[in-house]
């Protein structure tokens, strides 16, 4: 099986580390096929400073050359891609548009960071209450989000799809009135979904998805992608096997070869990657 990570930042986000060097030396030791730089994606000028951990729309072509002097270091046998992680925020669907030929990528992750009133999801100021004051409308809202982010058709792979359980604030009952929308809307854009690793050293001290949200993403053989989300070298490809691990479990040792990575870069489209 091979190994590849489509979600990594740079120090452009002002909370990473590492130099391009330092992160394909890593990629090469853990033998990557393909390493993804998807670093937070600038917001409209308009609405800049929009928060301190992203990029301004003026240093895209800083983000361009830092991926270049990845590229030079790589060599033939690692492939680097060009991606970014979009936020899902209300009118920012025609920004996004923009983005991809202000900066041309390979592939988009789209993720919620906040709520729609801008209220961040992942804040420390959420870890002891909840965004709205009810965790039921929190999760709503953010489900909301990420359905109509998905039914958007505008990315490839889906971040941390769950993050709104970040702080372990999970509603009681059935989770899957929740899912339901996304996974419908997976289903119909073909959209992929990461196994985020970093999850494990989060607050709620697992992968997103949570396991029932991933049985059902397996039941519905929506593409499915194992990234590290590394803020720094030594955090890439980072619980790698132990993804694996999980999802051989899940699927009764019957995991399929599910790599066909992208085989050039005019092929933008993550979509038809990873299908079980
Ligand atoms: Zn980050
Ligand atoms: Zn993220």
């Amino acid at each position: 099986m091979l190994r590849t990570d489509y979600h990594t930042h740079t120090p452009l986000c002002h909370h990473a580390d590492g130099t391009p060097e330092e992160f394909v030396r890593q990629a090469k030791a853990l033998r990557l096929t393909h390493y993804g730089i998807a670093d937070h994606a600038p917001m409209p000028p308009a609405r800049e400073p929009f928060d301190d951990w992203r990029m301004l729309c003026s240093e895209l072509p800083q983000y361009a050359a830092w991926i270049e002097r990845a590229r030079a270091e790589a060599g033939a046998d690692l492939r680097i891609l060009t991606g970014l992680e979009c936020d899902w925020v209300p009118d920012i669907e025609p920004w996004v548009r923009e983005l991809r030929s202000l900066c041309p990528c390979d592939y988009l992750i789209g993720s919620v960071h906040y709520l729609p009133h801008l209220a961040s999801v992942d804040d420390a100021l959420y870890a002891n209450k909840s965004i709205t004051g009810n965790t039921e409308k929190d999760w709503q809202l953010y489900w909301q989000a990420v359905t109509e982010m998905i039914k958007s058709g505008l990315f490839d792979i889906i971040g941390h799809i769950d993050l709104v359980k970040i702080w372990g604030r999970i509603p009681s009952g059935d989770l899957m009135e929740y899912y339901t929308p996304a996974l419908e809307a997976l289903q119909e854009t073909g959209t992929a979904v990461e196994i985020n690793t970093a999850g494990w050293h989060k607050h709620c001290a697992e992968q997103y998805p949570a396991i029932p949200l991933l049985r059902e993403l397996l039941a519905r053989r929506i593409p499915i992608v194992i990234n590290s989300d590394a803020h720094s070298p030594q955090h890439l490809s980072r619980g790698w096997e132990q993804a694996v691990s999980l999802l051989q479990e899940l699927t009764d040792k019957k995991l399929k070869q599910f790599d066909h990575p992208l085989t050039n870069r005019a092929d933008i489209s993550l979509k038809a990657y990873g299908s079980l």
